[in-house]
């Protein structure tokens, strides 16, 4: 015999499946859906999209062996007041002081893009000021050599560097020293300037491998990316480049 669902079943099972339609629709609405969820991550941690390829333009070395060409040329964008960068990653830096303030932490730029001309009236300045505290002339030039780079060979010239500091910082120093790590304007750079694509260019334990004092007032820019996995590795952009390009 052939079985024949009765009307009354038929209505019963359609039923059915309508509500649990109706059912994983409510389910989806208060789920968000894979898509969802990835957008959601993705705001929380803003270099989860980070390719490597994004600004790989800004990850080289400048330093005394490796000197920008004679005939560099950047085109440049405002900071913070007459303070200038690469316009290519200016905007990574309106957007970190932007949201340090929005943090309650005012970052105050000292220094940013500084042309060859200047790098060299800097370097001269400050021999004559080491030369004024006593250094013979000799030891005055290597001394201002560690702290001012020969034009040419300063992240500076390159448009790629800040220099930070507190707003208030010139009514107690005369020179950017490094008590600048106690401040709460380097706890905030310490934690967050990777998310904007710098690092901390100068570390602490590393003044043989940069040739460079102790810096926590400059930062570097070299995209989000390499920032994010440098910071992890805790070693200075010179060994960095040389072993994990
Ligand atoms: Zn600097």
């Amino acid at each position: 015999m052939k079985y024949v669902m009765k009307p009354e079943k038929v209505l019963a099972v359609t039923l059915l499946i309508y509500l649990l339609y109706i059912g994983f629709q409510l389910l989806a609405m208060n789920y968000p859906s894979s898509s969802d969820k990835l957008r959601i991550a993705q705001e929380n941690v803003p270099y989860a999209t980070v390719q490597r390829a994004d600004n790989l333009w800004a990850y080289y070395l400048i330093n005394a062996e490796n000197p920008l060409p004679r005939d560099f040329t950047v085109g440049l964008d405002y900071v913070q007041g007459n303070f200038m960068l690469d316009e290519r990653c200016a905007g990574y830096a309106r957007k970190m002081i932007e949201d340090a303030a929005a943090d309650g932490v005012q970052l105050t730029v000292v220094s940013a893009y500084r042309d060859v001309q200047k790098q060299q009236e800097n370097l001269e300045a400050y021999t004559r000021r080491l030369i004024g505290e006593g250094h013979s002339s000799t030891e005055a030039r290597r001394l201002a050599e560690k702290e001012i780079m020969l034009p040419y060979t300063s992240e500076h010239n390159a448009g790629l560097a800040l220099d930070i500091l507190t707003p208030d910082w010139w009514e107690s120093h005369d020179d950017v020293t490094a008590d600048f790590e106690n401040t709460e304007q380097f706890r905030w750079l310490s934690e967050n300037a990777d998310k904007y694509g710098f690092i901390l260019r100068y570390p602490k334990e590393y003044e043989n491998v940069t040739g460079i004092i102790y810096e926590p007032w400059h930062y570097r820019f070299v995209g989000i990316y390499y920032a994010r996995k440098i910071k992890k590795s805790g070693l200075p952009l010179e060994y960095f480049y040389k072993t994990n390009f």
